[in-house]
């Protein structure tokens, strides 16, 4: 079906640029995608108008499609909105939507970001097992309260840049291939606000910010380990003279604990018992993540044997899936210095038949014990 761009746009063959600019304008006010989210014959509305005007608001190619209609202009019948030869980027000036060029959701929009701010937590072993919520002090740039970010002294006149004429940003026009290329950037001197200030604000000096300590409560989520970095939107810096902060980009560490050491999600605990007790069996207090729980030695435990303990290591940071376990090394402790009575005593061992070891040959090496639990 042959489109017709004119009554697309609603105006006649004999529309100015002026009033084709215009048709346009207000039609993508209308329906614009941002405004109508989701709304599938909006978005064909806009897209549709955006042809039109594409095609119409070119000299050239409004020649053409008077000509040759809509096939004429269209090279390879699907249309592609990206090379805009004329210049939209004026159309939406002190609109809601910014300018269309950079082709992205934000991307044309004139909010300004501040500085993201990047700090380090140290987390214990059993914070990240637990979670838990910390609380830090940042040093950010915060709006100032005297002129309300403004960065003009109470209640003073803003007047318009003169290096942007207001717009905020500066355009430059490269020739290329495709024709003209429109790069648009922040102007300097007004820092995109469009405005300057007449009287600075004696309290921030006209930034319209100031360093101050912000206290921030968060949560860190179970399961993270070293290295993990979680974003809190919007408590970085403010940028001068207002708009939306940066991030605050926490980057977790791990502190070292004395006795638990983690290995993945698994934890590993190295468990001293006694010679006597390895013989006989007994029970021992091991601490976990989790308090400390009472574990069984059976008597003739060997040096090396692991024990696990099901679901006592860290868990699964998305939250779902098992947790670790915590893996316990039983180390016999051999005595280093002997009383006489001691030694004594053991040498009346030394040649009792059960002293002697016996390995079995089924038995696994202390290694492969080893590799088959973190094998799981
Ligand atoms: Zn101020
Ligand atoms: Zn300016």
């Amino acid at each position: 079906m042959e489109k017709d761009y004119y009554s697309i746009l609603g105006i006649t063959k004999h529309a100015t640029a002026d009033e084709i600019k215009k048709a346009y304008r207000k039609i993508a006010m209308q329906y614009h995608p941002d405004k109508n989210p989701g709304n599938k014959a909006a978005e064909e509305k806009f897209k549709v108008a955006t042809e039109a005007y594409d095609v119409l608001s070119n000299p050239r190619k409004k020649a053409k499609y008077d000509q040759f209609g809509a096939e004429g202009v269209q090279s390879g019948g699907s249309y592609e909105g990206h090379f805009y030869e004329g210049d939209l980027s004026d159309l939406f000036d002190n609109s809601p939507f910014g300018s269309f060029f950079g082709g992205g959701k934000h991307a044309g929009r004139k909010e300004r970001y501040g500085e993201d701010l990047r700090i380090k937590i140290k987390l214990t072993l059993k914070e990240i097992a637990n979670g838990t919520e910390k609380k830090v002090k940042v040093k950010r740039y915060m709006s100032c309260g005297t002129c309300s970010g403004s960065g003009a002294e109470g209640g003073t006149a803003m007047e318009t840049c003169g290096a942007c004429q207001g717009k905020g940003s500066v355009r430059k026009v490269t020739q290329t291939l495709l024709g003209n290329m429109v790069t648009e950037s922040t102007c300097g001197r007004c820092c995109g606000m469009g405005k300057q200030i007449k009287t600075p604000c004696s309290n921030c000096q006209g930034q319209g910010r100031k360093l101050m300590e912000d206290l921030i409560t968060f949560e860190v989520p179970a399961g993270v380990r070293k290295g993990i970095e979680l974003t809190l939107r919007n408590k970085g810096n403010v940028p001068p003279r207002g708009g939306m902060p940066g991030n605050l980009i926490i980057q977790v560490d791990e502190e070292e604990d004395d006795y638990l050491k983690r290995e993945g999600n698994n934890i590993c605990y190295t468990l001293h018992i006694s010679f006597v007790d390895a013989v006989l069996g007994c029970e021992m207090e091991v601490p976990t993540l989790y308090g400390s729980v009472r574990v069984k030695i059976p008597m003739g435990t060997q040096s090396g044997k692991v024990l696990k303990l099901g679901g006592k290591g860290v868990p699964n940071i998305d939250g779902y899936g098992f947790k670790g376990d915590q893996l316990i090394f039983v180390q016999v402790w051999t005595p280093q210095e002997l009383t006489k009575e001691e030694k004594e005593l053991l040498l009346s061992l030394r040649h009792a038949p059960n002293f002697i070891p016996k390995p079995s040959k089924k038995e696994q090496s202390f290694f492969e014990r080893i590799k088959s639990f973190f094998q799981g």
